[in-house]
């Protein structure tokens, strides 16, 4: 598929997810390295122009989801990065790792002995990491076979685990004590396998729990979010600067004449007199579909000027209105005046205002899926 602006144009400030990752490794405690999650194409943003400048800035540590992001991380980053595989190794892909480097997280004692087996020279296994769970019941190996696992010092000390992990369930809820009580499994069940491991390096802290203290950061911070402009705080301001603007192309300005119904299902109707912009944006585009009646829009409306730039861009905030469709949706723009109308360049869906929490909350979602819906049809610029 060609990427074409005149479909939309995706704007990536690189210089903004570079602020960020200092802004996030700035507040760790002292010692507390910073890495970086880039799984998922780099929460859609572009892993190959995202993972060099994370690079530049002093990130060595990168975690991806599965071995194809992995592999491909691998090309685009020199030798020294460590490349962490979320979701581990499937039977068989072991020497596929190996191949690229990448350090597999291993949740059952069966991995650790397959990883052993398949990797092991002269005794050791090739670098890999364990994670236990701490109270999420997601991936993560459980407390009894982690009691048993401790009881197999040999095993420990064969599979050369590097990193020992968790994730939190609730960190953008600082409130809940859940946060601690994972906290504190965390660092038990740490202090006991370095009882064996007492190298073994730990990571427990999401974005969001970089946020909630010193005693959440460990070895190693694993941001991912926050990197690409998602508020790791939720309800107080956004520590972190927008990395995205999405601004899409208007395919038709028109008035209605009487009182109508927009788009499918005709859940919405237009007064009489209104004006609508009909957009180049529609749900195959990454707009979620459940915004309809609720999302907001910019109206870019570019305004001559004397000075030497020639125009200026005014933006005023539009609703939505009637259901998103695939490939368009509709804005109501009866805010503008005519001189605006005429001057309508685009309708921003992300800008610095508009952010993809503020876009995630009105589908009843999060940022976290706007960010890795956002479409393949639009073109994409990077700052
Ligand atoms: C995705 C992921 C992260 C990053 O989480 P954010 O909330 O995006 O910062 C960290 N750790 C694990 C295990 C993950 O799956």
């Amino acid at each position: 598929m060609t990427f074409d602006a005149s479909e939309g144009l995706l704007t990536i400030d690189l210089d903004a997810l570079a602020e960020n990752y200092r802004t996030l490794r700035d507040r760790l405690h002292p010692g507390g390295r910073c890495g970086a999650v880039v799984k998922a194409n780099a929460y859609g943003l572009g892993v190959e122009q995202v993972a060099p400048v994370l690079y530049r800035e002093g990130c060595r540590h990168f975690f991806v989801a599965t071995l194809a992001e992995g592999a491909q991380l691998r090309s685009l980053l020199p030798a020294d990065a460590r490349i962490t595989l979320l979701t581990g190794v499937r039977p068989g892909h072991e020497k596929a790792c190996t191949e690229s480097a990448l350090e597999p997280v291993l949740v059952t004692t069966a991995q650790i002995q397959a990883w052993v087996e398949a990797t092991a020279t002269g005794g050791v296994a090739a670098p890999c990491a364990l994670k236990v769970d701490s109270g999420m019941t997601r991936l993560g190996m459980g407390a009894q076979e982690f009691a048993q696992l401790l009881r197999q010092p040999q095993l420990l000390r064969a599979a050369n685990l590097r990193l020992f992990l968790s994730h939190l369930a609730c960190a953008d809820e600082p409130q809940r004590p859940q946060n601690r009580q994972q906290l504190r499994n965390f660092s038990d069940a740490l202090a006991r396998v370095r009882e064996v491991c007492p190298q073994l390096e730990a990571s427990l802290a999401n974005s969001s729990g970089i946020y909630l203290g010193d005693d959440f950061h460990f070895d190693v911070a694993r941001p991912g979010c926050a990197l690409y402009g998602v508020n790791p705080t939720p309800g107080q301001s956004n520590p972190m600067r927008a990395v995205v603007n999405l601004r899409v192309p208007v395919l038709q300005v028109r008035q209605v004449e009487r009182e109508s119904a927009v788009g499918y299902g005709a859940t919405q109707h237009a007064a009489a007199g209104s004006w609508l912009a009909v957009v180049r944006g529609g749900y195959a585009d990454g707009l979620l579909r459940t915004q309809s009646g609720r999302g907001r829009g910019a109206a870019v409306i570019g305004r001559a000027v004397e000075d030497a730039a020639g125009t200026i861009e005014e933006r005023i905030v539009v609703p939505m209105i009637g259901r998103v469709s695939m490939d368009t949706c509709v804005f109501d723009i009866s805010a503008l005046d005519q001189a605006q109308r005429e001057k309508l360049r685009a309708i921003e869906l992300l800008n610095d205002d508009l952010t993809v929490d503020d876009m995630g909350a009105a589908a009843g979602s999060i940022g976290y899926e706007i960010l890795t819906s956002l479409g393949r049809r639009y073109g994409r610029r990077y700052l």
